[in-house]
């Protein structure tokens, strides 16, 4: 099977290369060309175009910035749905609108091609180690018939539903996380501006009743180091993820008083010009606010993670 993969950003660079090492013939191609060297250097090849790799593909992964760069990508001339042929699969493993992969999909089917929604969670550790979930939205049996390049990229592909509903079930997901990581910068500038030392904080949290859900871990890598660059998820992609789950709510009438807030707050970090920043920064604000700046030293951190 000769595997296509479009999108050698963060994410896909790491994915595209737990391709090649699973032994998978593999055809590359980016807007930046010179991303692609450790793939050539892999073994893979380089197509000019999304058509001209499409054309020699059995199968094509996407993983792009979001929706108007898929949707540019599938219905260009020398995109993808120029060159796919009939009994071809395309997975999009960017995080999408569910409209926008609904949409896409009808067109795909016309032309005899399954298009399925493969959102990613994990981060770019995750796609790097393969402890990945998948979340897949199409038809099932594409899905059963992919299965050993879907493991190649993850440890957790998991079928969800008809087209969409892997998009569906990644907003849920990041919308949770945003909004949790909202009102975590809230209560720890409230503890820290309390006088109570960051470092000794987090590491009594961490071992109460939702730390031991490790939810507060995940402070560990940005906030509590007040380090936002280089990012390990963009801002200005995280706030597309909010966007979409906010306007899928607008769309079917669910009113989303958090999520909201948390648009408001990611918005705000946006127009400060920290959009090529982590999508933690927005917890600076906050910071802000209170008055409060949190700055712990990585080792110490790595200490209290050490002790577990
Ligand atoms: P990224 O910006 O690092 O990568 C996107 C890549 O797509 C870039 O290399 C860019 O050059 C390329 N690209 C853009 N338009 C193109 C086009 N028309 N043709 C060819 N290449 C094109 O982004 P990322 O962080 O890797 O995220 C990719 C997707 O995965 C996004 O949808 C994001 O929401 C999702 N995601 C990211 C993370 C994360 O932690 N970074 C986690 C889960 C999901």
């Amino acid at each position: 099977m000769k595997v296509g993969f479009i999108g050698l950003g963060t994410m896909g660079t790491h994915m595209a290369m737990n391709v090649r090492k699973a032994g998978f013939e593999l055809v590359v191609n980016d807007l930046r060309r010179e991303v692609a060297k450790p793939h050539l250097d892999a073994g893979a090849t380089w197509a000019d175009t999304a058509k001209a790799l499409a054309q020699q593909s059995d199968v094509v992964f996407t993983s792009l910035p979001g929706p108007k760069e898929v949707e540019a990508l599938a219905l260009d001339p020398n995109g993808l749905l120029a060159g796919m042929s009939k009994g071809t699969a395309w997975f999009d493993l960017s995080t999408n609108s569910p409209t926008v992969v609904r949409r896409l999909h009808e067109r795909f089917a016309a032309a005899g091609i399954a298009m399925l929604d493969a959102p990613v969670s994990g981060g770019p550790r995750g796609a790097n180690t393969r402890k990945l979930a998948l979340l897949i939205g199409g038809d099932q049996a594409t899905f059963d018939r992919h299965k050993p390049v879907l493991d190649a990229i993850g440890d957790q592909p998991i079928y969800i539903g008809p087209i969409g509903a892997g998009s569906v079930a990644k907003l849920v997901h990041n919308c949770a996380g945003y909004a949790i990581q909202t009102v975590l910068a809230e209560v720890f500038t409230m503890g820290v501006k309390a006088g109570v030392e960051p470092l000794a904080l987090w590491s009594a949290v961490r071992q109460c009743a939702l730390g031991r859900a490790r939810t507060f871990d995940r402070l560990a890598d940005q906030f509590l180091q007040g380090k936002f660059e280089p990012p390990a998820f963009a801002l200005k992609l995280a706030h597309k993820d909010v966007t979409l789950a906010t306007e899928l709510a607008r769309e079917i009438g669910v009113p989303m008083r958090l999520a909201s807030l948390v648009h408001a707050e990611m918005t705000e970090a946006l127009a400060r010009g920290w959009g090529h920043m982590d999508s933690r920064s927005p917890m600076l604000l906050q910071e802000e606010r209170a008055g409060v700046k949190i700055e712990v030293p990585a080792e110490k951190i790595q200490a209290v993670l050490d002790r577990r």
